[in-house]
């Protein structure tokens, strides 16, 4: 069996529509899938139902969260899309990742840099439910102000870029909760590799329940590291490719095997 449980569709930062994304899972020869996108679930139904048949496609989200003034990822799996706590979150990361989007264009506007709002809108697609760096990305290399995303993140908008605000939406506690709420499972995505020495006790204690571990572009020892540190206190292993779109190579060619997640796909009932 062949898993891949961190993927990203339009409904967020990734070039391919929910159904799309699904269809290239099947070609790349995977068998479960998860679909992923940041701070909203707005893609699962078309995922899902793409899927039937062919594929199983795991309902998720990846939640934006804020510890020690950081950025901290939260996947949350097996969540129901339509639970009200998560349609009020999503609701609320949609006009938050807006605003602050506002406030980088503004920033930009200061050094000379001018993006208008609508051609981010543009970038983002019609399907995008949250604004994200990538679509400003794409509208910088848009009017040219770089070439390439690489340029776009190193000068201007990656984290400690000039234009840079974090989204700021939910502590990684609270992201736990709601994941919770919603009857889902709550795991640490491409923990880095301090924080994780750092932090990861305190996370248990909120109730965290799995920490990916698997990923491309990610040094094997620290795999094995994450691994038997997170089987070592009785936590789920996981791992998925994080995939946006085609720079992120062939889909399919990063696969998790059943021994890598499958106590994680047990708990979750597949
Ligand atoms: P946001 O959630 O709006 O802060 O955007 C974060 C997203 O930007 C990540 O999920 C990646 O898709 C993308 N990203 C972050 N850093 C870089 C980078 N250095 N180069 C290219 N893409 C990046
Ligand atoms: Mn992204
Ligand atoms: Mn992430
Ligand atoms: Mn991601």
């Amino acid at each position: 069996m062949r898993i891949d449980l961190h993927l990203h569709s339009t409904a967020s930062d990734g070039c391919l529509s929910p159904s799309a994304l699904v269809c290239a899972a099947r070609t790349g020869g995977l068998h479960v899938i998860a679909l992923t996108d940041h701070d909203t679930a707005a893609g699962v139904e078309e995922g899902s139902d793409a899927g039937v048949g062919s594929i199983h496609v795991i309902p998720g989200i990846e939640v934006s969260t804020t510890h020690d003034c950081g950025d901290v990822h939260v996947l949350g799996y097996f969540i129901d899309p339509k639970h009200e706590r998560i349609r009020a979150y999503m609701r609320d990361a949609e006009e938050r990742r807006r605003e602050r989007m506002r406030t980088m264009l503004g920033k930009l506007d200061e050094m000379g840099v001018n993006v208008p709002w609508e051609d981010v809108l543009a970038a983002a697609g019609p399907s995008a439910r949250v604004i994200g760096r990538p679509h400003l990305a794409r509208a910088l290399i848009v009017r040219g102000y770089a070439q390439t995303h690489a340029e776009a993140f190193d000068r201007y908008i990656g984290d400690h870029g000039p234009a840079y605000m974090p989204v700021d939406l939910v502590t990684p506690r609270e992201a736990i909760e709601l994941i919770h709420d919603a009857g889902g499972i709550a795991v640490w995505a491409h923990p880095r590799f301090e924080s994780f020495k750092r932090d990861l006790s305190r996370f248990v204690e909120w109730g965290l329940d799995g920490v990916e571990c698997y990923r491309p572009r990610c040094d094997p020892s620290e795999s094995l590291h994450l691994e038997s540190e997170t089987r070592r206190i009785g936590l789920l292993t996981t791992g998925g490719s994080d995939w946006h779109g085609s720079w992120h190579g062939k889909l399919g060619a990063f696969s998790v095997t059943e021994e890598e997640g499958g106590a994680f796909l047990e708990r979750g009932g597949i």
